[in-house]
């Protein structure tokens, strides 16, 4: 084989391997190998991204639950969607989603301004670690071709239990080869006066679906990523897709709170429509606090804490002004932090 040959045999195999790369799109190192003096340089670097693809594509099997932020200040909100007749609902305290099967629901992605191509991987796994190995997919009954819910979807698509509905995504692993699924999609651009990217998310499963889940709980990890796979953020929720979202987040939050929750909730039998708690004046009188935290770090956490308790409180005790007033003002105190 000549330099030439030799050349152009090497700008094949990179073309080939940067097909197989996550994101391909806009992979362009290709360009970068022009002349024959280049080819060994350029066998070391696709030596070295073979690698690097094998630990990119490949989910590893132990996934990482932890929230890490990153240096884009990555986290993410599901509004809690109060109301009676909820098709689901998100529990702050619990950080978990009751949702029925087939209900679309937001998830809404923060994170800082990047000059990376910045994706979002939001991938099932079973919540308790002795299950955590196993893979989550769809059950039996539902991954038939016949089903309503798999007409006109790619046969790649039918295993996953979670799909996203956002342009440009791709459905990753594989039930049969014991590789994790996941879905992973462009974050895309912040619209003009947003300071959030808006994804809709669907399950296509029950928790209690035999042949499935099969009663396992399960948690969504969320990975906000490079165009390698290099992961930048993370955080995690627990879900429960499930016939009766609003009586199991009541029912999951009276068993959380046990003790600590006020008589009036741990006297209302499970699975009847809750009786709000009356406010008292004490519970609704607005109290100014001032305290010097130091750390940024200990600050942002203190007022994540005051949200979440604030908006577990509208959840026990009803929705009032006052609590609305005071949870609008520290939104926005979470949302000017960086200044
Ligand atoms: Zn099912």
């Amino acid at each position: 084989m000549n330099n030439q040959d030799q050349a152009m045999s090497t700008q094949d195999s990179f073309s080939d391997l940067a097909v197989l790369l996550p994101n391909h799109g806009s992979f362009d190192l290709v360009s970068h190998i022009t002349s024959p003096e280049d080819t060994n340089f350029a066998s070391d670097i696709l030596e070295t991204m073979l690698q690097m693809k094998q630990e990119v594509v490949e989910t590893p099997q132990i996934i990482s639950k932890e929230y890490y932020k990153g240096d884009y200040d990555f986290e993410l909100e599901i509004p809690p969607n109060h109301g009676t007749k909820a098709q689901w609902a998100f529990s702050s305290p619990l950080n978990k989603l009751f949702i029925l099967m087939h209900q679309r629901f937001p998830v809404y992605f923060k994170c800082n301004r990047s000059q990376e191509r910045l994706y979002v991987r939001a991938t099932p796994i079973y919540s308790n670690d002795q299950f955590s190995q196993d893979i989550v997919h769809r059950c039996l009954g539902h991954s038939q071709e016949s089903e309503a819910s798999n007409r006109d979807v790619a046969p790649d698509v039918i295993q996953h239990i979670i799909r996203v509905h956002s342009p440009g995504a791709e459905y990753v692993g594989s039930k049969s080869a014991k590789k994790t699924l996941s879905v992973v999609f462009p974050l895309g651009e912040l619209q003009a006066g947003d300071n959030c990217h808006r994804h809709n998310f669907e399950f296509f499963c029950k928790n209690s679906c035999p042949t499935g889940m099969d009663r396992k709980s399960i948690d969504v990890i969320f990975t906000l990523e490079n165009e390698f796979g290099v992961i930048r953020g993370r955080q995690t929720i627990g879900a429960r897709i499930c016939s009766c979202p609003k009586r199991d987040k009541d029912k999951e939050e009276t068993d959380f709170y046990g003790k600590r929750a006020p008589k009036q909730l741990t006297s209302v039998p499970n699975g009847k429509k809750r009786k709000q708690a009356t406010a008292t004046e004490d519970s609704d009188k607005i109290y100014n606090l001032q305290l010097r935290i130091a750390g940024k770090d200990n600050y942002e956490e203190c007022l994540r804490l005051v949200h979440d308790h604030m908006l577990g409180s509208i959840d026990r005790q009803g929705h009032t002004q006052n609590k609305a007033r005071c949870l609008q003002e520290i939104k926005k105190k979470i949302a000017s932090r960086s200044e």
